[in-house]
């Protein structure tokens, strides 16, 4: 994603107010920032407003997104129509593409091989997990990169990893542009992600590496997780897993991240217990209306970018990589 400048004022790191001995007591004389994702997403979808106009003029057409469903799942229906309603906002037509679960792994591919046919389809989605008849493979296997717009294919990940142009997952994305957009100093912090996934945890990895942080990984075999988050700067949680970090788990002054989204006695939660994390962190993204509204916004941006290179003798068409910048 390019052009995201900070439009708030940079984050004032507050004085620390030492309340007592113990280490759980540290405060912070006032309440972590909360990060809404809502004002960024908000300017990410005005751009692109005007970019798919701009296509629209030039090539007669508005690049059109397809959800693939397989199977129906009321989590992943939500989402689904979250991004239908987004790509509305901004003219972006869209459908769902709801399949049986029961279709065989060779049909999934032959109706993924017909949305790479279709010229006015610029980029295609697919709700994971798929049923465990189908292999992910089916998936990437088929799945044009050039219309691989949540950058689930290894051509996209080896592109970006190398420093190329190409699509990284648009959560992962998201989750590095919401502090950015606040003016939120990464370059050369101390940031812990937790959470090893293709999805989230490794492509933040990259991301935040290449904003000039170091950058600790951690998973469920992780030894001493507690330790490794007292010492970070930054804390990207993408564990799926409410409750994980707590408060006075955090190092004074933190920016946390909370890429988690977790379903919790019918209330959407996050990884992170938001409360306790108010009171010790310098600026935390709330769940919903963090890093969630800014997926949405990205995704539809790496949609209209689908849509140029597909129009154009792109390399990523052709076959051919280029270089972005220096990783
Ligand atoms: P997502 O796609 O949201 O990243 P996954 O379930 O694929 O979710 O991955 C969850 C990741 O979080 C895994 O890498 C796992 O090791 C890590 N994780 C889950 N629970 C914990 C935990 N309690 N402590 C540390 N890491 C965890």
């Amino acid at each position: 994603m390019t052009g995201a400048r900070p439009v708030a004022a940079p984050i004032r790191f507050p004085r620390l107010h030492v309340v007592g001995e113990a280490e759980d007591v540290l405060r912070y004389d006032e309440p972590a920032r909360v990060l809404d994702g809502r004002p960024l997403a908000a300017e990410i979808k005005g751009r692109v407003r005007r970019q798919v106009s701009a296509f629209r003029r030039r090539y007669g057409f508005a690049p059109a997104l397809t959800a693939v469903m397989v199977g129906h799942d009321a989590a992943s229906s939500v989402y689904v129509q979250q991004i239908l309603r987004s790509c509305a906002s901004v003219g972006i037509p869209s459908r769902a593409l709801e399949l049986p679960r029961s279709i065989s792994a060779d049909e999934f591919r032959s109706r993924i091989a017909e949305l790479n046919g279709d010229r006015e389809v610029a980029g295609v989605i697919v709700q994971q997990p798929l049923p465990r008849h189908i292999p992910l493979s089916a998936l990437t296997d088929t799945i044009m990169p050039a219309k691989d717009i949540d950058g689930i294919h290894p051509l996209n990940t080896g592109l970006m990893t190398l420093g190329y142009e190409g699509f990284l997952p648009a959560c992962a994305e998201a989750a590095v542009e919401i502090p950015k957009f606040y003016g939120y100093p990464l370059e050369g912090k101390r940031a812990v992600v937790i959470g090893r996934s293709n999805v989230v945890g490794k492509p933040v990895q990259l991301l935040l590496v290449r904003e000039h942080c170091t950058v600790t990984i951690c998973h469920r075999r992780t030894r001493d997780l507690a330790a490794e988050i007292a010492r970070a700067e930054i804390v990207v949680s993408a564990a799926g897993a409410p409750g994980l970090v707590r408060g006075n788990m955090l190092h004074p002054g933190a920016l946390v991240v909370d890429v988690g989204i977790n379903v919790v006695k019918g209330r959407i939660v996050g990884d992170v217990e938001f409360d306790s994390a108010l009171r010790v962190a310098a600026a935390i993204t709330p769940v919903p209306g963090g890093v969630g509204p800014v997926t949405n916004a990205v995704l539809l941006e790496h949609l209209v970018r689908a849509a140029r290179w597909q129009q154009t003798d792109h390399p990523l068409i052709a076959g051919r990589a280029r270089k972005r910048r220096a990783a």
